[in-house]
């Protein structure tokens, strides 16, 4: 259903703050006319609550973290952009398979399922995943819709 993306993610930006290392910021900026999206709220916050961790993750201290959002009349894009640790250029096409991690994690902690996890909840409102990532320098995630009138919609609350 309709909801407020600025809302959320400006809730969702106040509660990953809480959780971040020392001095690492999450910076949050909205572009587009509007801030109401039809989609599922919860699917979406799981998604980006994911995307949040991961950039907190496998950045460093000192560091900024940049969460965007867009709306415009054809589509929604939602960003996290780091400067961590980046993803090998191997490792890339395996991201998204369950318990993968990749080979620069050292001791940091984690399964591997929640990128999985992302990618099936986006498939879930017809979202797709994509990322950009340098190793040493840094990732970026994009979660993108394409606003479809003709297709079954996007809420499935
Ligand atoms: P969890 O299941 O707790 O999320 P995880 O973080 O290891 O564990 P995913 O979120 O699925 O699992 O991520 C898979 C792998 O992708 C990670 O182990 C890590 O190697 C890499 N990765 C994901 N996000 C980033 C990022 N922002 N920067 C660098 N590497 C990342
Ligand atoms: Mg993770």
């Amino acid at each position: 259903s309709n909801f407020d993306l600025v809302k959320l993610s400006e809730e969702i930006t106040e509660e990953m703050q809480l959780i971040t290392k020392q001095n690492q910021n999450i910076i949050y900026e909205h572009t587009g006319l509007t801030s109401m999206v039809r989609l599922d709220q919860n699917l979406l916050k799981n998604c980006i609550i994911n995307l949040i961790a991961n950039a907190i993750k496998y950045s460093g201290e000192n560091t900024f973290i940049e969460f965007n959002t867009e709306v415009t009349s054809e589509k929604y894009i939602i960003t996290v952009k780091d400067n961590g640790i980046g993803i090998p250029a191997a490792d890339q096409k395996h991201l998204f398979q369950p318990f993968f991690r990749a080979h620069n994690t050292g001791n940091i902690p984690g399964t591997g399922l929640g990128l999985n996890i992302v990618r099936r909840y986006a498939g879930l409102m017809h979202g797709e995943v994509d990322f950009e990532s340098t190793i040493n320098k840094g990732t970026k995630f994009t979660i993108s819709f394409l606003i479809d009138d003709e297709k079954t919609n996007y809420s499935y609350n």
